[in-house]
């Protein structure tokens, strides 16, 4: 963790924890970075489903080209944010009633999902014009990857065998302007992984557009960049990333690609800080249990992995009785909820953890507080922290923190 990170977390009152810690600053650099590694023409837009806190939103406004929504709740809190930003609007099961809400708030682009909501579109656009990605199931043969959105039977999408009929519809409506396909297929893959599949995409893109006689203006190629939350070292390439999407652009002179990465552009920024309440063993298990728990950091549990932590030994120990700690065995952190599933970590070889002492988990800043169920046993919420701080990312991690990433066997 960064010096001052670490600084502002040491700083925070026990009556502050749970906290989520957003490291601002970091989030500016790293989209400049990706940004910076993307050819223009690729259009760099951020999935607000993975965490559309307003302060991170604003912070990656003048780093992306648009941001990705997909509900009238996202695009409301989106649009109201922005009130000119560049938005497409993607998910499945769109309301007509959302569709002419995205018409009125003027979104740059509808991602179909099936020839019902093109129906429903038709209905609800007077006057007005739409454009539109047509999002297809485009039949690839996917890696082994986290989350399959596609490749096989799949609720997202379009099914191959639909397309014609959309095109005809398209065909019919002058009102309805079709730019290109929309295909998010997988999530979890990297950089080279992500790039073989956008070659497979783009194989068989340029065949179906070439068979009909239609120009492909754009390809959403989606989001789904690899977060490796095992090793938080291992970072999507973006560099490598770059390179590919160089070279399938130089093959299509006329073609804008666009992205609509989440997780991989807001994960690191998060931390998750609480502290540890009670340490116990139990049939010869070690138990720590911590303030807060899934009902703040859903992640652990949604993905079942073990969320990556970092120690901060506090010596401050007032009591008249033996500090419990565990030290040099595997212990596994859970939080406050009733359940076998509050699990955030489990059997982390740790050097040495004690009641009192503070944890700080990272890579919560995407799919972190946004999808926990918050209102599960009633406890407090956290308090949420954005440290904006220029000198956060200079300065060496404090010496006497532990980097104990993720499960050891
Ligand atoms: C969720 C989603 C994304 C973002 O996915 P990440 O894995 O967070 O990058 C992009 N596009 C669509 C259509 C999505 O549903």
């Amino acid at each position: 963790m960064k010096a001052a990170l670490l600084q502002h977390i040491r700083r925070l009152a026990d009556d502050d924890l749970p906290a989520y810690v957003y490291d601002v600053h970091g989030l500016r650099a790293h989209a400049r970075a990706v940004r910076a590694a993307l050819p223009r023409r690729v259009r760099f837009l951020y999935a607000a489903k993975a965490n559309s806190d307003p302060r991170l939103l604003r912070a990656l406004a003048a780093h992306v080209d648009g941001f990705e929504v997909a509900s009238g709740g996202e695009l409301r809190h989106v649009r109201g944010l922005f009130p000119d930003v560049p938005i497409s609007f993607g998910g499945p099961g769109k309301t007509v009633a959302e569709l002419s809400q995205a018409l009125d708030a003027g979104v740059e682009r509808l991602h179909v999902e099936s020839e019902q909501e093109l129906r429903g579109l038709t209905t609800v656009l007077g006057d007005r014009t739409a454009d539109v990605l047509l999002r297809v199931n485009v039949p690839v043969a996917l890696p082994a990857v986290a989350l399959a959105m596609g490749g096989g039977p799949s609720p997202f999408g379009l099914d191959p065998s639909r397309l014609d009929r959309c095109l005809q519809i398209i065909a019919a409506d002058h009102r309805v302007r079709l730019r290109g396909l929309h295909v998010h297929l997988a999530s979890g893959l990297d950089a080279r992984a992500h790039l073989a599949l956008v070659d497979q995409v783009m194989g068989w893109a340029d065949r179906w557009a070439w068979q009909r006689g239609i120009d492909l203006a754009e390809v959403n190629i989606g989001g789904g960049m690899g977060v490796d939350y095992a090793d938080p070292r291992n970072v999507f390439d973006w560099q490598v990333f770059g390179i590919g999407l160089r070279r399938t652009l130089e093959r299509h002179p006329a073609l804008t690609l666009r992205i609509e990465p989440g997780r991989a552009v807001t994960a690191y920024c998060g931390w998750y800080v609480t502290r540890i309440l009670d340490v116990k063993s139990s049939r010869g298990t070690a138990f720590a249990v911590l303030r807060g728990g899934t009902h703040h950091l859903r992640t652990p549990a949604a993905k079942q992995h073990d969320q990556p932590f970092e120690v901060i030994p506090d010596d401050s120990w007032h009591q008249n009785w033996p500090r419990p700690e565990v030290r040099g065995e595997p212990v596994t952190l859970v939080g406050q909820l009733c359940t076998p599933k509050d699990v955030l970590a489990r059997g982390a070889t740790v050097g040495r953890l004690r009641v009192g002492d503070r944890i700080a988990f990272a890579m919560a800043g995407a799919y972190a507080w946004n999808i926990s169920h918050h209102d599960f046993l009633m406890h407090p919420r956290p308090t949420f922290h954005h440290v904006d701080d220029a000198d956060a990312d200079v300065g060496p991690p404090a010496a006497e923190t532990h980097v104990v990433a993720g499960r050891t066997a």
